[in-house]
Formats: C-alpha cells, sequence, structure tokens
C-alpha cells in the first residue's frame, strides 16, 4: 500500500522540507514493510525537477499541472490531494509542517475522514497500535497521540526525518484531480516574494541579529556573513517591529520557526520567545558581549565579545576557507 506525501514547490524546485517528508514517507514503508512512497504535486513544475523526488526516496509523483493549483488556495489543494489519496488506495498522508500544509490538512482530514496529527518528530510506533509522537509548547514538550483511524495525516516538523538523497530518480505521471471551480472560492490577487537569495523557512544556514546591532545601517556585517555562508537572513522581533528589517525576517514564537543546520544568533539576548522559533536547529552558534545572555545557556558554541568587532574577523575567516 502506498503513502501518499503532500509536496509543495517554490522557484521550480520541490522544496527541502517537502523532500524531508518524503524520506520520512520512506522510512514509514521501509518500517511496515509494505507498500511505496508516492507523491502528489500540484500546479506548474516541470517533470525534471519533479522526478527528484526520487532522490528522498519517492517512486511516483502524480502532478496535476492545472497552472490554476500553483498559487496555493487551500480548498484546491486540499480537493485535489484527496483526489489523489482515493486513486492510490493509500491510508496514510505525510506531508511537511507549514502554514499551507495545516491549512491543507484541516480540510482534507473531513475530506477523507482521517485523524491528524501535526508536528510530528519521528516515525509512529506501530506496535498493537499507531502512536505518533509530536513535538508541543513550541518545543519544550513532547506528546504521544494514539490514532485509531484507518485513515491518517502527519505532518512532520523540519528536521524530523533524516534526508535520503541516493535514490533513483520518480516516475512522473500527469493526473486530473478534478478540482472544481467551487474549489477557487477564494483568490489570491498577489503574492510578494521574500527578498534575499535563500528563504528563510528553507534556510539551511540562518543569520540572524538583533537589538545588540544598534540601527539598520549595521546590517551589512550580518548580509555579509550571510552570504559567505549560503545563508538566509533573520531578525528577532523588536528589530523588524522598530522596521530595521522586514516582518518576514521575524524569527520566533510569533515569527518564522526555523530548523537550520546552523543557526548564527548576532547581538540577540535569547528570549524565550525568541528561542521557540529556533530551538530545532541543529547546531546553535551565539555571539553576544553579555556572557550572561540567556541565548548561551542554548548554544553548542557561544562567543562572548562586541559583534562588532568578531563578525567582520569571523566572516573574514570564512572567506579564507
Ligand atoms: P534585546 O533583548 O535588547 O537584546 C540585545 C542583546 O544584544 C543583549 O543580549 C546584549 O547583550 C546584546 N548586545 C548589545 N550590544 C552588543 C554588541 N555590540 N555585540 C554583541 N552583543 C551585543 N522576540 C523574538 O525575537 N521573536 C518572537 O517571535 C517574539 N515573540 C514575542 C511574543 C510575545 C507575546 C512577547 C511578549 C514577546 C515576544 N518577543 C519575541 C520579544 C522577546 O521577549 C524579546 O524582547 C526579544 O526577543 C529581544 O530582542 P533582542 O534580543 O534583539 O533585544
Amino acid at each position: 500500500m502506498s503513502v501518499l506525501v503532500y509536496i509543495e514547490h517554490a522557484d521550480g524546485q520541490i522544496k527541502k522540507t517537502s523532500l524531508e517528508a518524503i524520506s520520512f514517507a520512506k522510512g514509514l514503508v521501509d518500517k511496515t514493510g509494505e507498500g511505496d512512497v508516492v507523491a502528489v504535486a500540484l500546479g506548474s513544475i516541470e517533470s525534471a525537477a519533479l522526478a527528484k523526488a526520487g532522490s528522498a526516496g519517492a517512486s511516483k509523483v502524480m502532478h496535476d499541472p492545472n497552472d490554476k493549483l500553483s498559487a496555493g488556495v487551500i480548498q484546491a489543494h486540499a480537493s485535489a490531494v484527496a483526489s489523489a489519496f482515493k486513486q492510490t488506495g493509500a491510508k496514510t498522508v505525510v506531508m511537511a509542517k507549514s502554514s499551507l500544509a495545516d491549512a491543507v490538512a484541516a480540510r482534507l482530514a473531513i475530506k477523507i475522514n482521517a485523524g491528524l496529527v501535526s508536528n510530528v518528530v519521528e516515525l509512529p510506533n506501530t506496535d498493537g497500535g499507531y502512536t505518533v509522537k509530536r513535538s508541543i509548547y513550541t518545543g519544550k514538550a513532547f506528546a504521544e497521540t494514539s490514532l485509531a483511524t484507518e485513515n491518517k495525516i502527519l505532518a512532520i516538523k523540519k528536521n524530523a526525518a533524516d534526508l535520503i538523497t541516493d535514490g533513483a530518480d520518480a516516475q512522473v505521471e500527469q493526473f486530473d484531480a478534478g478540482v472544481a471551480d467551487s474549489d477557487f472560492a477564494a483568490k489570491i490577487t498577489s503574492t510578494d516574494r521574500a527578498t534575499g537569495d535563500v528563504l528563510l523557512p528553507e534556510a539551511d544556514i540562518v543569520v540572524s541579529g538583533g537589538r545588540g546591532l544598534k540601527g539598520p545601517e549595521n546590517w551589512g556585517m550580518i548580509e555579509d556573513m550571510a552570504k559567505t555562508l549560503g545563508a538566509a537572513t533573520g531578525c528577532s522581533k523588536p528589530v523588524s517591529d522598530i522596521g530595521w528589517r522586514p516582518h518576514h525576517e521575524h524569527v520566533g514564537q510569533t515569527g518564522i520557526k526555523v530548523a537550520p543546520s546552523l543557526y548564527i544568533a548576532v547581538g540577540i539576548s535569547g528570549a524565550i520567545q525568541h528561542l521557540a522559533g529556533v530551538n530545532s536547529s541543529k547546531c546553535i552558534v551565539v555571539i553576544n558581549k553579555d556572557p550572561e545572555a540567556p541565548f548561551f545557556k542554548a548554544a553548542d558554541y557561544g562567543i562572548v565579545g562586541d559583534a562588532f568587532d568578531v563578525v567582520p574577523k569571523l566572516t573574514e575567516a570564512l572567506k579564507a576557507e
């Protein structure tokens, strides 16, 4: 039996978080010893880009290229995924948690009569039941949820699965999800793309700045370090509130939640609301002139020093690598 993975794409490529969801699903079929991983992609994207779903563990991608689906209208996506679910005969849908996926999952759960668990952090325990571990209280604790429904939806948290990269290309098949005009009742008239070369929610490395940087004119050194590392830039909430940086860079409980391999925090105190957005990062480096800054307690590596001294030197050293 197939496990269906709802994948998202941007700039003509499958999002990394969706590739992780595919690898999670592959882990699931390997664990139960049955079935394969089928991904469903919606809207305009080249078949060659979709075939790369195979590298992460999918054997097939069902693609409805209807351009109206490119805008990510929630109701339409829920209907399209429900259609793919019925066509594959799958019992489980996996997706990477995102604001779009959260909205789609809730509607999909109604359409396919499924139990839904979000923020899943590891493969379900299927010994004599179906128990799913999920992250709660912005990463401060875990809960175990038992699913009793036959159909299931798992929305996984970033870094919940190790990305598989050695699979062969997936077979890409076009399908018609049969989405009705009434599913497009909400109309997206324009979308603003975040600035910068690397999108913050997807970034593997993030360099973030806080109020310790004193003003927007000092962000050049953050951008220089980010460019050197191929990283996205982020900031603390007050920094975007004051208007030093755009709101889409605001990281934390009330902003973007990131889970990069490396998070570098410069001149950020480490308030609990900021940590809530970064505590799934694999490695945290803190640069702060105050040795008592709370962020050091959450750091894997810390540099006590003046950012205006440390950051340029560190960037020069990285450039020399
Ligand atoms: P500050 O607390 O002012 O810290 C600045 C740091 O820079 C200090 O540690 C200082 O030692 C250091 N520093 C100063 N000069 C230098 C220098 N030259 N070199 C190196 N270090 C230096 N915050 C978020 O970030 N994200 C959120 O999502 C968020 N949500 C919130 C939700 C609620 C309901 C509330 C009440 C608050 C929220 N906050 C959030 C705000 C949060 O509580 C903190 O106020 C905020 O994170 C502090 O930002 P900061 O660390 O940039 O500034």
